[in-house]
């Protein structure tokens, strides 16, 4: 199959070659002809799958065939993100699949001056991708209108409702015209998402890329028990030992990766952090400078990190496991993209079984694990399997009751 045999008009076929993207992806291949014919769409694809041009494509062959003239602050293709950086991730997808076609767009989310966004807003745009508080404010000051709207991507729906963002959402769907194309994608299909989709949707094509819930296949993923206090000096270990480059870190709290970061820096390595307190630019930077291959180890929280798009990346490492299970198979999806494969390794305590048997029992799956030579855990990591369970502690040997009492411990002297 070629993207030609899709329906994609010359200028996008002319781009996705610069890119030199071959085939379709499977989401592809159903979402494009799909989308073309106007349909609503109802996508269980993770990052990865190539969903981002998937939606993409389609809908700039729609905006250039449609043709017409966009009034001031109107916008015809409303693209909802969930963070900042997923919405510049997405953007530029649009602006790198339609360089060759005249369409105006925008990018629009909190933490920045709005200003620079409204200015953007004024002539009117073809495309917008936002974070959906943002957009919110941008309605609420009449900065943007939805009169023209032709259609709505909800992009990564789980995590939005994850993030919280379900009465901004509710707020923004009230605002648009009923009549519309709407696309919903999302990594999985929880029942708050079915639900949202019952009423969002209009006879949508279901698409389901790779089985419900499951991670990348092609990502060879283990456990590392290790005790807490342990876990820097094992990754250090690690790092050496397996000879790692570039790696992507997952740490649970902001002052989780600030802790690490020094850690890292002590020991002279070229290290960088993403988490929400950094303000966007600083958070950018970092992304740009691990792309560039400036930094070798990028520190990043789920919420920070998400779905950004890091292409050839062996290697994963869980430095915590995620507190919301799914983040397993969001995070685990940086590697082994597009057919490439790639390593996610956690690194386990004790006081995560609870949290590894969750993942587990969504992925289906007992993770094979390991103990690194020199770094057993004193903390034993009781055993859990793929159906969520986890092994009970082995009870202690009752004390055989005796008719003596202990003697009376002499009162200190004070
Ligand atoms: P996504 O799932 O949208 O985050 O895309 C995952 C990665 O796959 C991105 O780096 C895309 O540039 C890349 N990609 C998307 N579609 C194709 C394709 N048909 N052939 C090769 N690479 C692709």
């Amino acid at each position: 199959m070629t993207f030609a045999s899709l329906g994609l008009i010359d200028p996008l076929l002319q781009a996705l070659s610069g890119l030199d993207y071959k085939t379709p992806t499977p989401v592809q291949a159903r979402a494009v002809p799909a989308v073309l014919a106007g349909r609503d769409l109802m996508a269980a694809a993770q990052t990865g799958t190539g969903k981002t041009a998937a939606f993409a494509l389609p809908l700039l062959q729609r905006l250039v065939m449609g043709g017409g003239q966009v009034g001031s602050n109107a916008v015809r293709v409303l693209v909802l993100v969930p963070t900042r950086e997923l919405a510049e991730q997405v953007h530029e997808s649009f602006r790198t699949y339609g360089g060759n076609l005249p369409l105006r767009s925008c990018v629009a989310y909190g933490g920045v001056s709005i200003n620079p966004q409204m200015m953007k807003l004024r002539k009117g745009v073809d495309l917008m991708v936002a974070t959906p508080g943002r957009l919110l404010d941008l309605y609420r000051q009449n900065a943007v209108k939805f009169t023209q709207l032709e259609t709505l991507v909800l992009d990564e729906a789980d995590r939005m409702l994850d993030l919280g963002f379900a009465r901004e959402l509710d707020a923004v769907f009230a605002a648009l015209p009923a009549t519309r194309q709407t696309l919903l994608f999302s990594a999985t299909f929880s029942e708050p998402i079915r639900a949202l989709a019952a009423t969002m949707l209009r006879d949508p094509l279901s698409i389901e890329v790779s089985p419900r819930n499951t991670t990348v296949k092609a990502v060879r993923q283990w456990v590392v028990t290790v005790d807490k206090k342990r876990k820097a000096e094992l990754f250090l270990h690690l790092l050496e030992k397996k000879r790692w480059g570039q790696v992507l870190v997952f740490v649970k709290t902001r002052k989780g990766v600030d802790q690490l970061i020094e850690i890292l820096l002590a020991h002279g390595l070229q290290a960088d952090a993403i988490h929400g307190d950094k303000p966007q630019p600083a958070r950018l930077r970092a992304l740009d400078r691990f792309k560039a291959g400036e930094v070798q180890i990028l520190v990043a929280t789920d919420v920070a990190a998400r779905g950004l798009d890091i292409d050839d990346l062996p290697q994963v490492v869980n430095f915590d496991l995620p507190i919301v299970a799914e983040d397993y198979i969001h995070r685990t999806g940086r590697t082994g993209r597009a057919g490439a494969s790639g390593d996610a390794i956690s690194l386990v305590c004790a006081d995560e079984v609870a949290l590894l048997a969750a993942i587990e029992a969504l992925t289906r799956q007992t993770l094979k694990r390991i103990e690194e030579p020199g770094f057993a855990p004193e903390h034993r990591v009781p055993m859990t399997s793929a159906d969520g369970s986890v092994e009970k502690k082995p009870k202690k040997p009752k004390k055989p009751k005796t008719h003596f009492t202990a003697p009376a411990k002499p009162v200190p002297r004070r």
